[in-house]
């Protein structure tokens, strides 16, 4: 579904991804931790083009790009075609504060792809449903918890149905009581084989919901394996520093 190749990416001299591979099969759920810096969320910017690689190559289900000195400007119909079929949540929710949490979850399927609004309502009520909030479709996001917030900008990234999902920290912004109830939305897009890369500091739900963890340390992808060899086994004295920070 999602094959990255050799992703380096700068910010002037400053050299952040240094060639990372990644390779995503249907259905998996892949997760990476390191340290702060080491490049995490570049890279999951890189995977929905939010940052522009210098060099390397992303497929994403039919959608191809090479990157490098030779790469014709991507035109930005084929962006927004693979933007589309990627679907990011972040940190901070970035729900739209104007608006109700239906016409949140609504406004993609209507104005990237031109779904009728009936039709994106009903798909939204049932993605509401499905994330808890059956209830709270005429809500304004300031009248919302940020696990609720949480919910919503995940309901809202599936209106899209995206063949991968991304998330970036999802509960990192969360007050530790409402932690569960985001995760245990995550868990249940696994369950039903959506194709996932998180970046989160959750270990033990890591070691739980994912099929593998990939471990970054400056701008390289360390050590990548099964949670059991990545969390329980870890081969470098980098990762075993880093892991006995949760402990
Ligand atoms: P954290 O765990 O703190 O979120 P991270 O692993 O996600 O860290 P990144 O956010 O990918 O790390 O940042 C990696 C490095 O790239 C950092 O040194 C950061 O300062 C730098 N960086 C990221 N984005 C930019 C940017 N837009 N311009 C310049 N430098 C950037
Ligand atoms: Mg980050």
């Amino acid at each position: 579904t999602l094959v990255a190749s050799n992703i380096h990416k700068a910010f002037g001299d400053h050299e952040v991804l240094k060639g990372v591979s990644l390779s995503v099969a249907r259905g998996e759920v892949v997760t990476l931790i390191g340290a702060s810096g080491s490049g995490k969320s570049t890279f999951l910017r890189c995977l929905n083009l939010l940052e522009m690689p210098q060099q390397g190559e992303l497929a994403i289900g039919t959608h191809k790009f090479t990157f490098g000195k030779g790469m014709r400007a991507a035109n930005d119909a084929k962006l927004a075609l693979l933007r589309r079929s990627v679907g990011m949540v972040f940190q901070h929710f970035n729900l739209f504060p104007h608006m109700s949490v239906l016409s949140n979850i609504t406004e993609g399927p209507v104005q990237v792809k031109g779904m009728a609004q009936s039709e994106a309502n009903e798909l939204g009520r049932d993605l509401l449903a499905k994330v808890g909030l059956a209830d709270k479709a005429d809500t304004y996001p300031s009248r919302l918890s940020g696990g609720q917030k949480q919910r919503v900008a995940i309901a809202r990234a599936l209106a899209m149905k995206p063949d991968v999902m991304l998330f970036d920290e999802p509960t990192s912004a969360l007050d530790p009581e409402l932690v569960g109830e985001v995760l245990s939305v995550i868990r249940g897009l696994a369950a039903e084989g959506m194709t996932m890369v998180l970046v989160t500091h959750e270990m033990a739900f890591a070691a739980d919901v994912s099929t593998r963890v990939g471990f970054m340390n400056a701008g390289v992808m360390a050590e990548i394996g099964t949670p059991e060899e990545t969390i329980r086994q870890p081969r470098s004295e980098r990762l075993k520093a880093f892991l006995s920070r949760f402990h």
